[in-house]
């Protein structure tokens, strides 16, 4: 059976009409939209089901390395990100109160050059709509939150209903729902993420409020003993600045991860107190920050079940202090459509099964070093994650899983 050859049944008079899809992704997050628009590259159809009413930009910076923009360039997105994107000109690594410099790893024209893409810091929202627009605006629907997945073997079918009353019936479901997956759940059963006791302050805000305070064109992390804070450069204009921070939270603290909830900025400049001017001042300027906390999980013992895949943070969800978490949906994506594209005329469940084994070991491998937080801090071959091309792995189980 080729996905494209399956249609939708009717079910009721709430079911949404779609004339074509098989595949339903549910979450328009990077991973949901990346995966949509991979698909489409391979002349699939997917719908993508999104619980938010409508896109949000959300005030966060993310950095893109080369094995991320690697992907993004092949989805036909290069000449739009380069027209938003920073190239900051190395990876710092800065001591917190003295500001020796612990590792500097070039970025700008070395990466290019070794990895053959370029390494970006962005905003989160430019990467976001770059990537919607890469996609059919009808493909996307907002305002379906998913509250149900029912598989049905027997038929071939998975039923799927919304918050909303509507319900559809399709041949696969991807959950790209992120780190608070309802997909996960449905399939793994209830397990909350990991707290990992610590909690992230970050924002993004006119460079011009630094009132002349230089934070260098690098993309620089200062590492204290228990915390640290990155900070760069999210627009080609260097006119916006984003910090991200990392450190230790009452283990009590059980505000879920929410992009819009507010922090204190006297707490936050408080607790950094004792770092390098440099970061003092970036903090003083800040006009408004928001609190996020850190979750991550341990690698998942599978990521489908039947006709119901995970992908990106919905199975592997981890610290940021790698920056991979959404190269690794990005990744996932073009590898799931090849795996789809080049393998039509197999089982859908036994195709979900083999990108599980192709893209497993890489992601844990990723969850762990990410976890230990040392990546960058001292010298560091990032060949290993940089160098992976997600167009032409080779779609055979990977010998590790
Ligand atoms: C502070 C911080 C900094 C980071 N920095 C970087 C970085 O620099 N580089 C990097 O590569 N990664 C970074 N990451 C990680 C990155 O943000 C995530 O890995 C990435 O967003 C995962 O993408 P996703 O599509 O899997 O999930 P998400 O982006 O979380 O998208 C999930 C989507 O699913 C929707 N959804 C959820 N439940 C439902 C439902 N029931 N029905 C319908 N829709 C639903 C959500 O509304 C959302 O739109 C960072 C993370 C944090 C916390």
């Amino acid at each position: 059976m080729t996905p494209n050859t399956t249609y939708f049944n009717p079910i009721h008079r709430d079911q949404i009409v779609m004339k074509q899809p098989q595949i339903a992704i549910i979450g328009a997050g990077i991973g949901g939209l990346a995966c949509a628009r991979a698909l489409s590259m391979m002349g699939i159809t997917a719908q993508i089901f999104e619980q938010a009413p409508k896109f949000a930009r959300i005030g966060a910076g993310i950095q893109m390395g080369p094995n991320a923009t690697r992907v993004l360039e092949g989805l036909g997105l290069g000449e739009d990100l380069a027209q938003t994107s920073f190239e900051p000109r190395t990876n710092l690594n800065r001591v917190w109160d003295t500001g020796e410099v612990s590792n500097e790893y070039p970025l700008l024209g070395h990466v290019r050059e070794k990895y053959g893409t370029p390494f970006y810091s962005l905003h989160r929202g430019d990467l976001h709509e770059a990537l919607a627009r890469s996609v059919n605006a009808e493909q996307i629907h907002l305002g379906k939150k998913l509250n149900k997945i029912e598989q049905h073997p027997a038929q071939d079918k998975v039923h799927l209903s919304f918050t909303d009353g509507s319900s559809l019936e399709v041949d696969a479901v991807i959950g790209a729902d992120g780190v608070h997956s309802l997909v996960r759940e449905t399939l793994l059963g209830p397990e909350a993420p990991r707290f990992t006791g610590r909690i992230a302050y970050r924002t993004t805000y006119p460079a011009k409020l630094l009132k002349g305070v230089d934070i260098g064109e690098s993309r620089t992390k200062w590492w204290g003993p228990d915390r640290h804070i990155v900070i760069y450069y999210v627009t080609k204009q260097k006119d916006e600045i984003y910090f991200v921070t990392s450190q230790p939270e009452d283990a009590n603290w059980t505000t879920p991860e929410s992009w819009s909830a507010k922090g204190d900025l006297q707490t936050l400049r408080e607790a950094y107190k004792g770092f390098h001017p440099d970061v003092q001042a970036v903090l003083a300027a800040c006009p408004d920050v928001h609190k996020w906390a850190l979750f991550e999980r341990s690698p998942l013992p599978t990521w489908c079940e039947g006709r119901v895949l995970m992908m990106g943070d919905a199975c592997h969800a981890m610290t940021p202090y790698m920056a991979q978490g959404a190269a690794m949906a990005l990744e996932d994506s073009v590898v799931l459509a090849r795996c789809l594209d080049a393998f039509k005329e197999d089982d859908l469940s036994k195709t979900f099964k083999l990108f599980e084994h192709i893209r497993k070991p890489r992601t844990s491998q990723i969850q762990l070093a990410s976890s230990a937080n040392q990546w960058m801090q001292k010298a560091t071959n990032p060949d290993w994650v940089y160098g992976y091309n997600a167009w032409e792995v080779p779609l055979v189980p990977n010998s590790e899983s």
